[in-house]
């Protein structure tokens, strides 16, 4: 027996039989909510059920996100309204986990001005829950627990939002340390998870009936440099899409430095591996790229590009772009534009530089005035909407697997989903079909999204 299922025991009997609810919010990216995810699983053990109202819940947990600063101040302002909640339930826990806790100035923060925090919990220390709880419940006025435990959280079991996608983190902490990003600062340096542990829970979920698989890390194709050659990221991949079942492998996000010829082999070997890469680029032009500290550049990121394009020209690729980087000149930034229509990618995911404390670009001196960065953001934008317009046309006539995922907003009695190039397909459908891989021939095609009809078997 574990300490944690002792501590666990214990919880249980101070809750009693009455019913406890939960709330927990994640914000931020798929890591952080499968983190909620597995604070769930812990939660569930202990005997919490879960609500989506805080005013009810007895716990609330706010899994939190760091990357940008005006989310840090959001968050804040969230905490700073449940001061009201326990004044009306003296009893009601509330606390702090996620990434914003890795900084220690926030911890301090919150235990000097916000006293309605019961405890704060790291990122690598989720399996702290339980003895945070227990202290709480015990009468602890604050307690916080941001030790690294090295992964051992990894292998929570998780109370998962959906019943057919599920995301599977394989490795935690970057090593890249891009100058305007915090995650190295605050998830700490790369650790891949046990290959045989990836495999087993893999495994469990394709015979739990999930459809989609998302292999997560920060910097996911660098799975395994840290396993001594034990298994690189291809081979995961590989090993993977041998396990029997019918399902997909998705991962993100990848980083172009360390996207090898090997990681192509098996995106092209494996059938059950989604075709569609995510490969951010963040910008086109070489300078920008360096101060960036992305350690590649415009020539050898297109190499990847030809790589793909030569084993198939219709390959479909997405990307992260940063525009209006500290001093972006608009050299740099026609640099960004010229790749865009050179790889033609099905869907960018694009930001405005926002500074972040405590990372070099924060330091930078930054010439650009806002005014100018929304220029060209909408420039950018409007440049992929044609791209996109034209580019989603190679769909038409060809028949596309889907795995629906929800009722179409936009169109009554259509079912929405996404196929295996990660496009959205909206096909003529009901709720039933949800969960299921559907045979679509596609019909039309918008900017965002192509329209098919259901082939029935
Ligand atoms: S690869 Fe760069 S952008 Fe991605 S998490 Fe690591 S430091 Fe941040």
């Amino acid at each position: 027996m574990d300490d944690n299922t002792v501590i666990i025991g214990e919880i249980k009997r101070l809750l009693g039989d009455r019913p406890h609810l939960a709330y927990v919010r994640s914000f931020g990216c798929q890591l952080n909510v499968s983190d909620g995810e597995k604070l769930k699983g812990l939660l569930k053990k202990m005997g919490y059920g879960f609500t989506e109202d805080e005013s009810a819940a007895d716990l609330i947990i706010l899994n939190t996100c760091a990357v940008r600063e005006n989310a840090e101040d959001r968050v804040f302002g969230i905490v700073g309204s449940m001061k009201k909640l326990k004044e009306l339930k003296p009893s009601l826990i509330i606390g702090i986990a996620g990434c914003m806790t890795a900084q220690s100035h926030v911890a301090e923060k919150i235990k000097k001005s916000y006293p309605q925090v019961d405890f704060v919990l790291g990122t690598s220390a989720i399996n702290g829950l339980p003895r945070l709880l227990l202290d709480c419940l015990n009468g602890a006025r604050f307690s916080a627990d941001i030790a690294e435990y090295d992964d051992f959280s990894a292998e929570v079991e998780q109370v998962r939002e959906s019943s057919f996608k599920a995301s599977v983190p394989i490795m935690f902490g970057c090593n890249n340390f891009c100058t305007y990003c915090i995650v190295p600062y605050v998830r700490g340096r790369e650790r891949s998870r046990r290959p045989e542990d990836i495999i087993s829970e893999v495994e469990g979920l394709v015979r739990d009936g999930y459809k989609e698989i998302m292999l997560l890390g920060q910097n996911v194709n660098s799975y395994g440099n840290d396993l001594g050659g034990e298994m690189s990221f291809p081979q995961l991949l590989r090993r993977l899409n041998a396990i029997e079942g019918d399902f997909w492998i998705r991962f993100m996000s990848s980083h172009p430095k360390d996207a090898s010829t090997e990681l192509i082999d098996a995106i092209f070997d494996c059938e059950k591996v989604a075709k569609h890469l995510h490969l951010p680029v963040q910008s086109g032009s070489d300078e920008i790229l360096r101060r960036m500290n992305r350690r590649y550049t415009a020539e050898k990121y297109l190499s990847i590009v030809d790589d793909i394009y030569s084993r198939d020209p219709d390959f479909s690729l997405t990307t992260d772009i940063i525009v209006g980087f500290p001093d972006e000149t608009n050299e740099d930034f026609e640099a960004t534009l010229a790749i865009m229509e050179r790889v033609r990618y099905d869907n960018i995911y694009s930001f405005i530089y926002s500074k972040r404390t405590g990372t070099k670009a924060a330091e930078m001196p930054d010439g650009i005035s806002e005014e100018e960065k929304g220029q060209r953001m909408r420039r950018l934008l409007e440049v992929q909407r044609g791209i996109s317009t034209e580019h989603y046309k190679r769909f038409i006539g060809r028949r596309m697997r889907v795995l629906a995922d929800d009722v179409s907003k936009k169109r009554e009695g259509y079912v929405t989903g996404k196929s295996s190039e990660f496009i959205i397909v909206e096909f003529e459908g009901d709720s039933s079909l949800i969960g299921q891989f559907v045979e679509v021939e596609v019909t039309e095609a918008m900017n965002w999204a192509v329209i098919g009809r259901r082939i029935q078997k």
